[in-house]
């Protein structure tokens, strides 16, 4: 275990039911990425991409990036790592409440997104309001 993998970013259609150590498949047509725990244990991780998941960013040169962090906490490994222009960079191990917070965090920036979609919708309705009552 340790630092030495670095990921290529590999687009396909549907995942491969085996996967390739060091590469980050993403599948434009279901929205998801994948790859093997960067530690080597050969945990496969599945990262739902959009606005409140995760996103790729994909280098030609340095390599692909993955946002936000990867955090195994369901795997032995625990592995806790951001994989940034095709290099993995670690961070520490996570600890219970960590997992919670992070959770939290996550629950947090759905809300924020979908509160912010419907503040833009009711606003629009809001000015065809005010919009009549002027005349
Ligand atoms: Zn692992």
């Amino acid at each position: 275990m340790g630092n030495l993998m670095r990921y290529r970013l590999e687009r396909v259609g549907a995942m491969p039911a085996a996967l390739e150590s060091g590469v980050l498949y993403v599948s434009d047509e279901y929205e998801t990425a994948a790859h093997l725990c960067a530690c080597g244990c050969g945990s496969k991780v599945r990262t739902p991409l959009g606005p409140t998941e995760w996103m790729v960013d994909d280098d030609d040169e340095a390599g692909p990036s993955l946002h936000p962090s990867v955090g195994n906490w369901q795997r032995p490994c625990r592995s806790h790592y951001v994989i940034a222009g095709g290099e993995v960079h670690w961070s520490n191990a996570w600890t219970d409440q960590q997992v919670e917070a992070g959770r939290h965090g996550e629950q947090h920036r759905r809300d924020a997104y979908y509160f912010a979609l419907n503040r833009s919708r009711f606003g629009r309705i809001f000015d065809w309001f005010r919009r009549i009552f002027r005349r």
